[in-house]
């Protein structure tokens, strides 16, 4: 089972990541928690560079980057961990891309797509969670971490309105996979209503 959590920067995507993994351990199951960027050795130096470097690299640039780094971990954690049965939740994939490169970069939702799909031999996510939140308010939230506030600050607004819409795009387009919760209600509600979707694809 792979499941995957989408959703701008400061919606909750680490939090909830971490509630379900919990609880998914907690019921018996054998969960391998990831991340892209920098989900393997090889993406911890990748995403060094694709975020140390963002805003003086070009589009495409960093299009192939995290491409090379979604290649690599699907390759050497995501489908080993999959073949051996064990449950993957995973914070952003290829949605993430298309929001992001696609939509907030301008290259193009459908081309960045295309490129995640060649990279990972076309794997999708049995189930999304897609943390759906103003922008306004994922700044907020982000306001303590000061670094990565002022990472955001120095983004346009609509970069991250582009971001938004491309993510809810891809949900209406794919109801089945990605389930959109709205980011702003309480923690608790969010983990609980995952819960009851991922429960679904649970072996009984
Ligand atoms: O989710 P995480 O905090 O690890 O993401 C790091 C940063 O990389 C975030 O600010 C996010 O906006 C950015 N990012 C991106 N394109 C992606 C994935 C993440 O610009 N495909
Ligand atoms: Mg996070």
């Amino acid at each position: 089972l792979f499941i995957t959590l989408e959703g701008g920067d400061g919606a909750g995507k680490t939090t909830q990541s971490k509630l379900l993994v919990n609880w998914l351990e907690q019921v018996g199951h054998n969960v391998v928690v990831t991340r892209e960027p920098g989900g393997s050795d090889l993406g911890l130096e990748l995403r060094e560079i694709v975020l140390h470097r963002r805003g003086d690299m070009d589009p495409r640039a960093e299009a192939l980057i995290y491409a090379a780094d979604r290649a690599h971990h699907i390759a050497t954690v995501v489908r080993p961990a999959l073949e051996r049965g064990d449950i993957v939740v995973q914070d952003r994939y290829i949605d993430s891309s298309e929001a992001y490169q696609g939509a907030g970069r301008v290259l193009g939702a459908d081309e960045v797509r295309e490129l995640s799909l060649w990279a990972t031999q076309g794997l999708l996510p049995d189930v999304t969670v897609l943390l759906d939140l103003d922008p306004t308010d994922g700044r907020e939230r982000l306001d303590s971490a000061r670094t990565r506030y002022d990472r955001l600050e120095a983004e346009k607004q609509d970069f991250h309105t582009r971001v938004r819409d491309a993510f809810l795009e891809r949900a209406a387009k794919e109801p089945d996979r990605i389930l959109v919760v709205d980011a702003a209600r309480d923690m608790n509600e969010i983990a609980t209503a995952i819960r009851k979707r991922i429960q679904i694809h649970l072996p009984q």
